[in-house]
């Protein structure tokens, strides 16, 4: 046995602990506080009744908005129980949350919301001999997985959200995922749990043998004894398992065929297994024993490609034969969406030819690589024959006698490979979700599940249903189970749009009966499906349900609404829209940057669908969104948070312009970083860095902007003095006292280093030293512009630069007219600044690109700005064009070396040395972080490239005494990669990273930015 616990990965101190630390992550009225007060008395956790939390879990990743009475944040199951009495005495609702990244609408309610996934969220014990292990429900399965690897074992269920939803979440869905074929729903895996009951009773559910029940069960005892007693009328209802249709995957309804399966087959009343798919409506599990499976030893995949989708849907029920561990299908609709993205288009031209109706990506598991490609050939050799494969089929194979559907194949076998093809399947969906207009794909029917071999007629009378409601939806996801994503597009904010949406609903749902199917197999009832249970499983099962909520929960008060509900107070689908007829938006104000590709502000500040993937974490989600989130575990720092609280203060949910009041900015934008990362890993791109610099901006004309904005915007500026000033400018931060003093007066955090100025700027020695390379001599010419770190305090990355550009034969010139790029004033909130800043460089550089000239950075923030952010400053004024030429023909230094493979001809004498890469954020938003990577590798170094993310610097952040503790929150999830990797020294490009890596325990000096690694590693 095992034990571990605090699995969640973060960095352990809460930022708010520091002093200096301004927030408390709440905001605005707080309701109710004689409750509040009530039930802080009663608990350890936290209890957060403010305005600003109660809207940022009034969402989920469904189309619907409820605020909740408040929001408690337990420690243990005593705390449960003391919140969970105290709501019953006085009728007062009950919603226990996970991640919130349900579809369909059951973590949100007007209830006192439980969020598990914050404190309790231990893995408690494992004993891996047993296949067993007990943790407490907020742990993500990502954790619970990652701390299981090692004993080669794993919770099996995968929801594809699993790094980020939590165990709690999967019993409150029954969840699974692609691989459910293999495995089958949480139901399965669910051994026991502890929960607490309606009353607050804390008590412990585990199957017990059917002819023990009468001993347990009393219509009169207590509430456990009479949730007994219910049990035990339902495993005598004769009817109720033909009412159930026959399918792997269906979480419509209570799991009643279970129960009864279980009872017949096993002899056992599993109770755990029950409270599987019950959405948090029975009972409130505080930990859960669940069983575990070995990780497979290897895995194969096939692609197979048809010319339409009916064509693939045929064809699963004979894949289906060979008994693949998952099918997944991805329709023309996504397939050619991606193919217009810089991300996945090269990806699906290469993998798909343009004109395919449909792919079906087939997995299989196997004890070795020889084995997996035998499956994989056997496959084909039955279902797209003629196809070359790796592997000679073995002979004994299965043959279906079902017609050649596919068109051609592919497979797939070592990890990066598979991951590409995984990729493929990923692809079309961020585009279908980033939709900015009012018509969205919507998640309403987004999950129906058919029997397998009636996926073709289905499929065919599901289009025919669209078609007759005059829209449109792609067909992707599970079809080995038979469970289909389709959204369709649909606009909630018009009256007609609801009314097609419950049409397209009822239509479904009366499909899915003619077909033996459920209208959900996957993501739950909430209050999309819930009125469709009666259509779906009659009248009779429809009154057992509420019978059984009634012995679990007398009162109701349990996530009320959800799976079934009262005669008196129907679930309505189409009440409590996030958006609906009656919303209206008002940004408050006229932006300053350019929205056009985004459908104007109003398109960004919507575009958020809750889904969650920004709570992810660094161990086991990796990328850059949201660091914020990563160091204190906090809804409201997770990008979402961001995205609900203005949306909503937009929308007129909050207070009137509360979006410009300083609480909002202290609470909601200030923690935003600006890194960026959700700009690329949101599957929406939400872009809260732009909406932060749009509303920054907007409260600097209202309220003012303080002494150290404007030092901090105008850093290039005050850096010019300090160097014109070295070495007295540096000595002035030395003197005994002086950094205090600093801190009071400006607020810049003591313990910070703060730069040293040089005399001798980069600029000035490049002057002095002139061009090596004559510009008649070079086939490329670059204009090396001096950023502001680089010129005025570590110039040494400037000089590495000119070196390693003049080995690769360019001309280099380092331009004395330009003033730094804007990116200080811009991240700031001073767009009117930097919008200056903006024209002044196009104007200079545009021409001189005409000419021939590429423009190259040192620093990849100050090289993003000119490639990316120059274009929301000036796209719709006079320079857009010739932003637009700048933009194209800008890089970050190693950028340009790599995209140009400038290296190529070029001599290396490289130290033996393992290097660790730390990107820099912006870098990685714009998808140019790799560059880097190549160019020290080909340079003769060895390279580990963290999947790291944002450093917590971000510029002045890091500076800002208030923001001292969260930055270095950030910073420590950075430095836990570092000391685990095992290069044997960091390099990182960005200035702002070196100075936070430098400042680490460890660190004897600032790391070198790369350009200074390929500088080394030149030959003499
Ligand atoms: C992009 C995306 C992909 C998804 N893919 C899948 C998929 O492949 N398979 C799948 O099954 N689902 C999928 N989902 C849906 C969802 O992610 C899963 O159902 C997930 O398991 C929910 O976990 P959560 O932590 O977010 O739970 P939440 O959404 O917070 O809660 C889910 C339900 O469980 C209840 N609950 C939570 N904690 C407790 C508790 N302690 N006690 C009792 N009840 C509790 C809640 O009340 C709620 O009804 C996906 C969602 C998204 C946004
Ligand atoms: S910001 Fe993006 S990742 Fe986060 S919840 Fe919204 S859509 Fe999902
Ligand atoms: S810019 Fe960075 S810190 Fe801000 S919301 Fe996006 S990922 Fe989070």
């Amino acid at each position: 046995m095992s034990s571990e616990s605090g699995a969640s990965g973060t960095s352990s101190d809460d930022p708010r602990s520091d002093d200096r630390a301004a927030y408390d992550y709440q905001g605005g009225d707080v309701a109710r506080p004689g409750l509040v007060a009530d039930l802080q008395s009663l608990i350890d956790g936290e209890v957060r009744f403010d305005e600003y939390s109660r809207e940022q879990y009034a969402t989920d990743a469904s189309i619907y908005a409820v605020t909740p009475v408040g929001v408690v944040f337990p420690t243990s199951t005593t705390d449960v129980a003391a919140v969970v009495e105290y709501c019953a005495d006085r009728g007062i609702p009950v919603l226990p949350r996970g991640a919130g990244t349900s579809l369909a609408g059951q973590t949100v309610n007007r209830a006192v919301v439980l969020d598990f996934s914050k404190h309790m969220d231990a893995l408690l014990e494992v004993d891996a001999d047993a296949r067993r292990a007990r943790a407490q429900p907020g742990i993500t399965l990502g954790h619970l997985n990652a701390a299981l690897a090692d004993d080669g074992l794993k919770f099996a269920p995968d929801p594809a959200w699993g790094d980020k939803s939590v165990l709690g979440g999967a019993i409150g869905n029954n969840s699974t995922g692609a691989h459910s074929l293999q495995y089958g729903k949480t139901d399965a895996y669910v051994e026991a749990c502890e929960v607490v009951l309606a009353d607050g009773t804390v008590t412990t559910f585990e199957p017990v043998p059917v002819d023990e029940l009468d001993e347990l069960a009393d219509p009169d005892g207590g509430l456990e004894a009479r949730i007994y007693a219910a049990v035990r009328d339902l495993l005598d209802d004769e009817d109720i398992a033909d009412a159930y249709p026959d399918l792997k995957r269906n979480v419509s309804g209570y799991n009643l065929d279970w129960l009864i399966e279980r009872a017949r087959e096993d002899g056992v009343v599993d109770v755990p297994g029950l409270l599987a798919g019950s959405e948090g409506t029975l009972a409130v599990v505080t930990e859960a024993e669940v069983s575990l499976e070995p990780v497979p030893e290897t895995k194969a995949l096939a692609l197979l490609r048809y010319d339409d989708l009916l064509d693939a849907m045929e064809d699963v029920a004979p894949i289906l034969d060979h008994d693949p561990a998952a099918v997944e299908v991805l329709d023309d609709v996504l397939l050619d969406l991606s193919r217009d993205t810089a991300e996945f288009g090269a990806l699906v031209d290469e993998m798909v030819p343009t004109g395919t109706g449909a792919v079906l990506l087939v997995e299989f598991y196997a004890d070795d690589d020889a084995e997996g490609r035998e499956k994989v050939a056997d496959l084909l050799a039955d279902r797209a024959p003629g196809t070359e494969t790796l592997a000679e089929p073995t002979g004994d194979g299965v043959q279906t006698d079902a017609p050649i559907r596919a068109a051609s194949a592919d497979e797939a076998h070592g990890e990066d490979e598979r991951e590409q093809f995984w990729k493929l399947r990923k692809s079309g969906l961020p585009i279908l979700l980033g939709r900015t207009s009012d018509a969205k794909h919507v998640a309403f029917v987004e999950d129906t599940a058919v029997p397998p071999e009636n996926l073709p007629e289905f499929v065919a009378d599901f289009r025919a249903v669209l078609d007759e409601h005059d829209t449109y939806a792609s067909f992707y996801a599970h079809a080995g189970p038979g469970v289909l994503h389709i959204r369709p597009l649909v606009n909630t904010k018009t009256e007609a749009g609801v009314a097609q949406m419950e049409a397209i609903a009822d239509d479904v749902t009366d499909l899915v009966v003619e077909y033996g199917g459920s209208v959900s197999g996957e993501h739950g009832d909430g209050r999309a499906r819930t009125q469709w249970n009666r259509k779906l499983y009659g009248d009779d099962v429809w009154e057992t349900f509420r019978d059984l909520k009634t012995a679990f929960d007398p009162d109701w008060l349990l996530n009320p609404g959800q799976v079934v509900s009262r005669p008196d107070d129907p679930t309505d689908m189409t009440e409590h829209l996030r958006f609906d007829p009656d919303y209206e938006f008002d940004a408050g104000f006229e932006p300053e940057l350019q929205w056009d590709d985004e459908n104007g502000l109003q398109g960004m500040a919507e575009l958020c669908h809750g889904c969650g993937g920004c709570r992810g974490h660094q161990d086991t989600t990796g990328g850059v969104m949201c660091p914020t989130f990563r160091a204190a575990e906090e809804e409201s720092l997770s990008t979402r948070g961001r995205a609900n609280s203005l949306r909503r203060a937009m929308s007129g949910e909050l207070p009137e312009d509360e979006q410009f009041s300083e609480e909002f900015v202290t609470e909601v934008l200030d923690l935003c970083i600006g890194c960026k990362g959700c700009a690329h890993d949101c599957p929406s791109e939400v872009d809260m860095a732009k909406l932060k610099a749009e509303l920054t901006h907007e409260h600097h004309q209202r309220e003012g902007a303080s002494l150290r904005d404007r030092l901090f915007a105008n850093v290039d500026t005050l850096s010019a003095v300090g160097s014109a000033l070295a070495p007295l400018s540096n000595l002035a931060a030395k003197v005994p006292g002086a950094r205090t003093a600093i801190e009071k007066t400006v607020g810049i955090a003591r313990e910070r280093s703060l730069p040293t100025f040089r005399r001798g700027t980069f600029a000035k020695w490049f002057r002095k030293r002139g061009s090596h390379v004559p510009a008649d001599a070079a086939d490329r010419r670059v204009l090396l512009l001096p950023d502001t770190y680089t010129n005025y305090s570590r110039p040494e990355a400037g000089k590495a630069a000119v070196r390693v550009l003049e080995a690769a034969g360019v001309h280099v010139a380092v331009p004395a007219s330009l003033t730094d790029s804007g990116r200080a004033a811009f991240s700031k909130g001073f767009l009117g600044k930097a919008r200056e800043t903006a024209r002044t460089n196009v104007a200079d550089l545009a021409p001189r690109v005409e000419d021939g000239w590429d423009v190259v950075v040192v620093e990849p923030s100050d090289a993003v700005m000119y490639q990316s952010d120059y274009l929301d400053l000036l796209g719709d004024t006079d320079d857009a064009a010739a932003a637009e030429t700048v933009a194209e023909n800008a890089y970050g230094v190693l950028e340009y070396l790599d995209t140009h493979r400038l290296d190529a001809g070029m001599e290396f004498d490289a130290p033996d040395e393992h290097l660790t890469y730390h990107g820099h954020c912006h870098q990685k938003a714009t998808a140019k972080d790799h560059h880097a990577v190549g160019v020290l590798r080909r340079a003769g170094y060895r390279v580990d490239p963290l999947d790291s993310g944002c450093c917590g610097m971000a510029g002045s952040f890091g500076y800002e005494a208030e923001h001292y503790s969260m930055s270095r929150a950030i910073g420590e999830i950075l430095f836990e990669q570092v000391a685990d990797s095992e290069g044997e020294r960091v390099v990182a490009p960005g200035a702002s990273c070196r100075t936070q890596l430098g400042d680490r325990p460890d660190a004897d000096a600032e790391p070198p930015h790369p350009i200074e690694s390929v500088a080394d590693a030149l030959a003499e």
